[in-house]
Parts: structure tokens; sequence; C-alpha cells
């Protein structure tokens, strides 16, 4: 076991680092203080090839790799939680979700778009009463001769108001329960029927578009299915696998930028005549925080690393495992780090407060730490 990059990840590493502090840092905090989602940095970001690493080559993609995608991901995340969300918007969920279950048609028309960032993705499974209970969403969708007709609406989507498609996933057959969901690719701007509004309302992540979309008699072709008919379920739960990898990667992120601000500040502010660093207190404080965002780092490293041994394997367990932990890091690191910081911690002028805000949202997004951790108890308790 090697837990060292090798050089081509140590190069890609510094070309991510550098990007986030050149194109990122000097607008984010005036751009979280916007709401502004800047369509250039996501430009940029396809150009240098980050959304393609988990797309293979025939597809458009790099075929890096998930670790590849995994050190970016941490990268831009350190300097921004929302800038850390396309790389699921783009290819981490549609794009890989495509490239298991959709047809070579499928692919064509979309993984090279996602991966180069003129297709804007999104995946909508929560709507207003279903959140963690997927089995019991409410939006259906209808067979009327070679078409679908899609009704409901979907909440808390990540790009609503900006994609051009999205895994849209609706009951076909509500008796059938988990066997009755099925997925949708729905180009959403071309099909009437589709409106979206934007939620504005958001504690954090304010360069991340999040919103509603409606289905009113919205009408698909059959052949926009992703897999088959009555495979939602499957096909959902295989896409979350993968992006809370990427949720993971994100938080280890923001995370380790708790880390390091807190240190520097505590190596700079002086109380009763010493650094703060100097107090055995807050080096407890920066020591946990250090060592929770490496162990988190290398939970992610492993699921990520099992994906490139075998992309079509799932690893339910270890991934639940690293989401949960990074999840739970960010919360604590930023946590800490708001205490280091004291008063100016309490204050929009410095970065805590962003960073603390964005870090609830980790237990949220992709399954709450509840659900990761019913999903692990599920594994390793053999209760049957
Ligand atoms: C910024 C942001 C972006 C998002 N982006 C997307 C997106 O792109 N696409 C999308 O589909 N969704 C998205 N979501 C929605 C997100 O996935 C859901 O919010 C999440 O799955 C939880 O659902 P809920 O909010 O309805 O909570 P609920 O499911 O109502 O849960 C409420 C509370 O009850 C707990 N709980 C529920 N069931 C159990 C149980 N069985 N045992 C123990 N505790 C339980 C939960 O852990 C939670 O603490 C996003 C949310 C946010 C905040």
């Amino acid at each position: 076991m090697d837990f060292r990059l090798s050089d081509d990840l140590l190069a890609l590493q510094d070309t991510a680092r550098r990007f986030a502090a050149r194109e990122i840092a000097p607008h984010v905090a005036e751009d979280e203080k916007n709401h502004r989602f800047r369509p250039e940095i996501l430009a940029k970001m396809a150009e240098l090839g980050f959304f393609g690493c988990v797309i293979p080559e025939e597809h458009g993609g790099n075929g890096m790799g998930w670790l590849a995608s995994v050190v970016v991901t941490e990268e831009i995340a350190r300097v921004s939680a929302s800038w850390g969300l396309p790389f699921n918007m783009q290819t981490v969920g549609p794009g890989t979700t495509i490239l298991r279950y959709g047809t070579e048609e499928q692919k064509k028309k979309y993984l090279p778009g996602l991966v180069d960032a003129k297709v804007l993705g999104c995946f909508a499974i929560t709507e207003p009463n279903s959140g963690s209970d997927v089995v019991s969403m409410k939006t259906t969708a209808k067979k009327d001769g070679d078409h679908f007709v899609i009704n409901g609406s979907k909440t808390w989507i990540s790009n609503a108001q900006v994609a051009d498609v999205g895994l849209v996933y609706a009951v076909t057959d509500r008796e059938a329960k988990h066997r009755g969901l099925t997925c949708f690719l729905v180009p959403l701007k071309e099909t009437k029927g589709v409106t979206s509004r934007a939620i504005e309302t958001k504690l954090g992540l304010h360069c991340s578009p999040t919103g509603e979309l409606f289905f009113e008699d919205a009408r698909v072709p059959a052949s926009s299915i992703l897999g088959k008919e009555g495979d939602g379920f499957k096909i959902c739960m295989s896409m979350l696998d993968n992006t809370r990898v990427s949720c993971a990667a994100r938080a280890v992120g923001v995370a380790r930028a708790c880390f390091e601000e807190a240190k520097k500040y505590a190596l700079d502010r002086t109380q009763f005549g010493k650094r703060i660093a100097e107090f055995q207190m807050i080096q407890a404080d920066l020591a946990h925080m250090y060592v929770e965002h490496e162990a988190a780092r290398f939970l992610v490293w492993r699921a990520a690393s099992q994906k490139d041994k075998d992309p079509r394997a799932r690893n339910t367990l270890e991934v639940s495992m690293a989401k949960y932990y990074a999840a739970e890091t960010a919360v604590n690191a930023a946590n800490a780090a708001m205490k280091i910081f004291g008063s100016y911690g309490y204050s929009t002028e410095y970065p805590v407060e962003r960073l603390y805000r964005d870090a609830k949202s980790f237990q949220i997004v992709e399954g709450t730490s509840n659900i990761q951790k019913m999903i692990i108890a599920t594994n390793v308790l053999d209760l049957k």
C-alpha cells in the first residue's frame, strides 16, 4: 500500500491548486455575497480536463480516473465549496450514470458535452415531500404511445435553473415500489411543460445555482429512458455511490481550508503576551482538525481507488464511510475554526463563517449523515 500520489496526479493536483488560487480565490467572497454563478469558470475547469477524469477518452474524457477526480475536487473545494459542486452535476453524476446505463446514442449525444461543459447537467430526485425516502416520490411518468408524460415537481436541485439535461426520476408503476421508478434523460430547456424556479434562501454555496423543477404534462420520447423502465431506483443508488465520493472530497477540501485558516490565525493572534497557537487547548483543536481531515482523505482515496480498479463494482460501504466521516469532519473543523477565530470568526470579513455555512451542506446532500450511518450499519451488522 502506497499513500503517495503518482507524479501525474501530483502535477494535476498542482494545476488544480494554481487554477483555484488564480481564477476562483480572487472573486469568491464577492461572488458568494452576490450569489453569482460564473459560466466562464466552469468552461475553464472543463478546458483543463477536470470533468473528463471519470470518462474514457472514447467518449470525450481523459480517463485519468476517480483518484484524479477527487484530488482535483478537493483542491477546488478548499477554495470554494460552491465550485466543487459542478463535478457532480457534469460527469460524476449524469456522466458516469449515462456511461454505465446509456445506449450508444445517449452516450454520443450527452457525454462529450458534459465533459467540456457545453452541456450543463443535473439530477433530480428530491421532492417537497420526498427526501431520504426516495421511493415515496410523487412525480409520475405515464406511458402514452411511444412517449411518457411527466407530472410533478422536484426541489433542492443543484443546477435546476441552468441545466440543459437532467436525470429525472419518476414513478412509472406505483404498485411495484422500488421497481416502479424510472430514470429519464430530459432536455430541460427544450421540453415543453418543464419550468424552473431558483431557491434563493440557501444558507451557503451561493455560487452554485439551486432550484425547483416543475413538470406539467411534459412529454418525452420513450427513447429518453436511461436503462430500462423500472430500473430507476437501482440507477439512482448506483449514481449516488459515485456522487457521494465527490461530495466527500469536497468536504475534505473544506475541512482542510478550516485547518489552514485556523493555523494561520493562531500563529498570528496574540493574547496574554503569547501567540494563541502556543496554548495547549488551541493546539489540541488544531491537532484534532489535522488528524480528522487526513483520515477523511484516506477514506475518500480508498473509495476512489476501488472505483479505478473496477468502475462497475459497487463499493457502497466504503463510499458511505467516506461520505459520512468527511461530512462530520468538515462540520467539526468549521466549528473549531470558528472557536479559534473568536469574534473575527463571527464576521463576514473573514472566510471562516462561509466555511461554517458551507460545511453544513455535506451532512444533508447526497443522503444525510443518518442515511449514511444506516447504510454502514446495514452492511456491517449482519442482522439478517
Ligand atoms: C445545497 C443542496 C443541494 C442539493 N442538491 C440536490 C440535487 O442536485 N438533486 C437532488 O435530487 N437533491 C438535492 N438536494 C436534496 C438533498 O439530497 C436532500 O435534502 C437530502 O436527501 C435529505 O432529504 P430531506 O431534506 O427531504 O430530509 P428528510 O429526508 O426529510 O430528513 C429529515 C431528517 O430526518 C432524518 N431521517 C430521515 N429518514 C431517517 C431514517 N430512516 N432514520 C433516521 N433518520 C432519518 C434525516 O437524516 C434528516 O436529519 C440538495 C440539498 C441541498 C441542501
